[in-house]
């Protein structure tokens, strides 16, 4: 018998244990585990539409219990509070008593970004002055705010209105790409467009670029960017930007940022939705002698390591160093999935401000990929139980990505970006030129685009829920 502790139960953590438990279905008696705080899965990538006040948070989500009962999964509604790596064993923190220890023979982290609203001051809707759209409670709380704007306009009043990015180290640029086309086609729905100033201010070196380090699609005998499209959308409806741009303070009703040319700036806004930056989860890695493993096993944001290439400077990094069984090379029966795993660098060039800011998009993880990587580390961890070396891979250097950017939510008159790469990172070794295969690259614009944004939400709720034929679904 084996047994495999999941913590977290958000894209990566829920593939994975969909997937292990149907890898070792009729393979002997192999327990299977996971922990995770909340009792829901959240489809993430809808919250743009909850705090827009378009969708209530409840059609985001699906109880987790059910669908583990049904698996035969066991789950533990708790937060890990510390990994014993020498000694195999997990301490989870559950809302009703004493801390617990959960051993394992095998462990994947799958416990996402920490929102890391604390490295820019008045960053954040707890004890800051801006709103964020990363959690459940952020986005219902953000679609409150939003109400009471769009009550004053009804008024008479104007507004600024400043979404982007919170931080110069940020990622997850595409959910503030949604988010501002949202705002601006309601308020066009709503007759208040005009209104309301609307600007961008990101870390991304360009429009476009969403940390991704940008994208190029083939168009007959023409090139065409992300860069062409973002710029195109945001003059198309009227949105000023600022990009390589760190935000380094934020006022009740003004921030204070930065350029690439080190030119110190305020913006005023009167309702700001910022992304912030992410870091590990605090989870300490304990070793047998209760020292901090932490700075051997995590990377400096906090992420576990796994089989990448660390250490190098972004002009060294190779799509060799991008890992692809996502296992610990310390501790051989630990992985790190999704957001939780540290990537080896940045896709998009670092920049630092002659001041030494530093204006540096971190690499985003959609929930296509951290299934993926999930996928991988889930398929691993079977192998393993089954005496058999990790052979299932997943680099970002290999994989498609797919992301769709809603802009407008209507089923009628809606419109998405759907956006397809391949592969994530850029591999000038398998693709000389662009690092990518252009054949296999495309982006449109449109209402089947819409409608696909929300076939996705379901089919995801689907898939994840573990409904039948769920493994059918890519
Ligand atoms: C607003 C927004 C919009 C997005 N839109 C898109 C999109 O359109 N398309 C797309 O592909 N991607 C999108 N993304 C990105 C996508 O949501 C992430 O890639 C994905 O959620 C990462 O999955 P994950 O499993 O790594 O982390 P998460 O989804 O964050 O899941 C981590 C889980 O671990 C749990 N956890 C945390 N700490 C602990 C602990 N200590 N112990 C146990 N459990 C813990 C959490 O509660 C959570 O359930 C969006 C992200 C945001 C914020």
């Amino acid at each position: 018998m084996s047994r495999t502790v999941i913590l977290g139960a958000g894209f990566a953590g829920q593939y994975a244990a969909l997937v292990l438990q149907h890898a070792l279905k009729g393979k002997g008696d192999h327990k299977i585990t996971v922990v995770n705080p909340f009792p829901k899965f959240t489809y993430i990538p809808s919250l743009i539409w909850v705090a827009t006040d378009q969708l209530p948070v409840d059609k985001t989500q699906i109880d987790l219990a059910p669908v583990y009962r049904r698996l035969g999964i066991d789950f533990i509604q708790g937060t890990a509070t510390e990994i014993h790596p020498d000694d195999d064993f997990v301490m989870v923190r559950t809302t009703e008593g004493p801390d617990e220890r959960v051993d394992y023979d095998y462990l994947i982290n799958a416990t996402g970004p920490q929102l890391n609203f604390d490295a820019t001051p008045g960053l954040g809707p707890d004890k800051g002055y801006t709103h964020s759209i990363c959690s459940p409670p952020h986005a219902e709380a953000t679609a409150q705010r939003y109400r009471e704007l769009v009550e004053r306009l009804e008024t008479g009043d104007r507004a600024r209105i400043v979404v982007g990015t919170g931080h110069g180290d940020c990622t997850c640029q595409g959910a503030g790409f949604e988010y501002i086309s949202l705002l601006h086609n309601d308020l066009v729905d709503r007759g208040l467009r005009d209104q309301v100033e609307l600007r961008w201010v990101s870390n991304e070196p360009c429009p476009g670029d969403f940390g991704i380090d940008g994208f190029e699609v083939r168009r007959g005998s023409m090139m065409f960017t992300s860069e062409d499209m973002a710029r195109a959308v945001f003059r198309d409806y009227d949105i000023a930007w600022d990009t390589r741009t760190a935000v380094h303070a934020v006022e009740p009703d003004r921030m204070h940022i930065e350029n690439a040319e080190g030119e110190y700036r305020e913006l005023p806004f009167d309702f700001a939705m910022l992304i912030p930056p992410f870091k590990g989860k605090p989870i300490r890695y304990v070793g047998r002698d209760g020292r901090d493993l932490g700075g051997e096993l995590t990377n400096k944001a906090g992420f576990l390591k796994v089989d990448a290439g660390y250490g190098k400077c972004y002009e060294e990094i190779t799509a060799d160093d991008w890992p692809r069984t996502y296992q610990n090379q310390t501790y051989p029966n630990l992985f790190a999935a999704g957001i939780a795993f540290a990537p080896p660098g940045c896709m998009s060039k670092p920049c630092a401000s002659p001041n030494g800011t530093s204006i540096s998009p971190s690499i985003p993880r959609t929930g296509y990929t951290s299934e993926l990587t999930g996928k991988a580390a889930a398929l691993n961890v079977a192998e393993l139980i089954q005496g058999r070396e990790p052979c299932h891979s997943a680099s970002l250097a290999e994989t498609a990505g797919m992301c769709i950017a809603s802009m407008k939510n209507s089923w009628t008159r809606g419109t998405a970006a759907v956006i397809g790469i391949h592969p994530i990172v850029r591999n000038n070794g398998l693709y000389p030129g662009h690092g990518r295969n252009l054949d296999n690259s495309a982006v449109e614009m449109g209402l089947a685009g819409a409608w696909l944004k929300k076939g996705l939400h379901y089919a995801f709720l689907y898939k994840l829920g573990a409904k039948p034929l769920w493994r059918h679904i890519p």
